[in-house]
């Protein structure tokens, strides 16, 4: 209840702020090669103050701000642009990273909490495109309870956040969680009260029935459900804008689906400014393409058609090569799955891989570590960069992949993925040269996210509680 008064007063001030504002700044370009229509940025002028996601809300000018300042002093910066690392110190004010300084200058506030990094790298904050927080660990005879309690679903929620931000993850794109969760532990994330990677959320997967994911605690029958069944263009309609009421960044859409529902379904998200990803294979995959998605997920097969008309749109890939190594290691493949009928293993999936990435399609990082798979962190999200040299990368091309181009993706690449002036202070620290030797991220020392200290020698650090004094009598 107090969760929906304060989603309430967000949107009443919100909308209160947004008017004034709301003047289209360009005519908007509908040619045949213009962007998706989905970007509200371009209706703002650039002096109205956003919020930090991709809905881009007005907010006032220091909202989500930290207090105070600090800098980063005596280590190599690997900056996420593709330059190769080099010695500098890092100054962030607030949220904000506000200078790089060379060795030995100091040009920082007197106040500025000073960290000695000497001998350790300063990276932008890692990216995961490809999260499932609420799932559950595993599909026993009481999963349906599980998923069906909010409390258990935020707190699976929270013990992953921790654990991401221990692998080093500032940002984690969200692609199909129970409920409110994701979007009541954004918020909360977002306002420094629990340590964890900032969360962009699509709110319920959107499938037909007997699509993937239906079975997984399927709405509506139960609210809190990870999916959403939708049957006919109409109701993909309105599984998107329930997703949409809510405070979706993105939607999820997943195969079996008929042209006209997801055709449906991505005219709806692109009118409300929300970018779509998909979970399809085959002839899916077509469709998909043909109602113009943004990006698609996973390594499923597809024609040499389906992966040139991809480039040509710009349709990101993100290929999650982890989950499918887990599976068919753990357990030689898939069983009894309705919608994973085709021959998948590690050699299609790394050349399904390969070939996007000689078709010149961008590509960012995915773990979808599913129920307990968390546990293989932060080895699967290394997996997941060495999948990316494996088919061509450098170490150091593997980790502009992991930040630069998935926030790229996530349409936050003027405020995330590189270490620059003017860009929100999501920063890691890691002990060793992670840009030459990828196992370096095993060892993630310092976390910031939006400026906020969040992991502090390798441990996850809650923000201190700070004392109001009692009222006077
Ligand atoms: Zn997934």
């Amino acid at each position: 209840m107090i969760n929906r008064t304060m989603r309430r007063l967000a949107r009443l001030l919100a909308i209160g702020l947004a008017f004034p504002a709301m003047q289209p700044v360009a005519a908007q370009d509908t040619g045949p090669d213009a962007p998706p229509i989905n970007d509200r940025g371009q209706w703002l002028p650039s002096s109205v103050p956003t919020s930090d996601d991709v809905l881009r809300i007005p907010v006032p000018a220091d909202y989500n701000a930290p207090k105070g300042s600090f800098v980063l002093v005596g280590g190599r910066l690997f900056d996420g642009t593709g330059a190769a690392a080099r010695p500098a110190t890092i100054v962030v004010q607030g949220k904000r990273i506000t200078a790089i300084l060379k060795p030995g200058e100091q040009a920082w506030p007197a106040d500025a909490v000073v960290y000695d990094v000497t001998g350790k790298t300063v990276m932008p904050g890692l990216i995961d495109l490809h999260t499932h927080l609420t799932y559950v660990e595993k599909f026993d005879a009481g999963f349906q309870d599980a998923i069906n309690s909010g409390a258990d679903s935020a707190m699976r929620a929270v013990s992953r956040m921790g654990i991401f931000l221990q692998s080093g993850v500032t940002s984690v794109r969200d692609v199909a969680s129970a409920g409110d969760v994701p979007f009541v532990l954004k918020r909360w994330q977002a306002s420094g009260r629990i340590a964890g990677p900032r969360i962009f959320a699509a709110g319920q997967l959107i499938t037909a029935t007997g699509g993937h994911g239906d079975g997984l605690g399927t709405a509506p029958e139960n609210p809190l459900g990870t999916v959403r069944l939708a049957s006919g263009p109409d109701q993909w309609r309105e599984a998107v804008r329930l997703q949409f009421r809510q405070g979706a960044d993105l939607i999820k859409l997943a195969s079996e689906y008929s042209q006209a529902e997801i055709d449906a379904a991505v005219d709806e998200a692109h009118s409300l400014g929300l970018p779509v990803t998909v979970d399809a294979e085959t002839r899916y995959i077509d469709m998909a393409i043909k109602a113009g998605v943004d990006s698609i997920e996973h390594p499923l097969p597809r024609s040499d058609a389906a992966i040139a008309l991809m480039a040509k749109r710009k349709i990101a890939s993100v290929p999650t090569l982890v989950p499918y190594r887990i599976i068919q290691r753990n357990s030689g493949g898939y069983f009894g799955s309705t919608s994973r009928r085709f021959e998948l293993n590690e050699t299609t999936i790394v050349e399904m891989m390969r070939k996007m990435k000689k078709a010149g399609i961008k590509m960012g990082v995915g773990t979808d570590l599913v129920t307990d798979w968390i546990d293989y962190m932060p080895g699967a999200y290394i997996d997941e960069l060495r999948a990316f040299v494996e088919v061509g990368f450098s170490p150091r091309e593997a980790l502009v992949a992991a930040t630069k181009t998935s926030a790229e993706i996530l349409r936050m690449a003027d405020r995330l993925g590189t270490i620059e002036p003017g860009k929100l202070a999501d920063i890691i620290v890691v002990d060793g040269n992670p840009d030459e030797d990828l196992n370096a991220l095993e060892r993630v020392t310092t976390a910031f996210v939006n400026g906020r200290l969040m992991l502090k020698d390798g441990r996850v650090h809650p923000p201190a509680h700070v004392e109001k004094p009692m009222p006077k009598r």
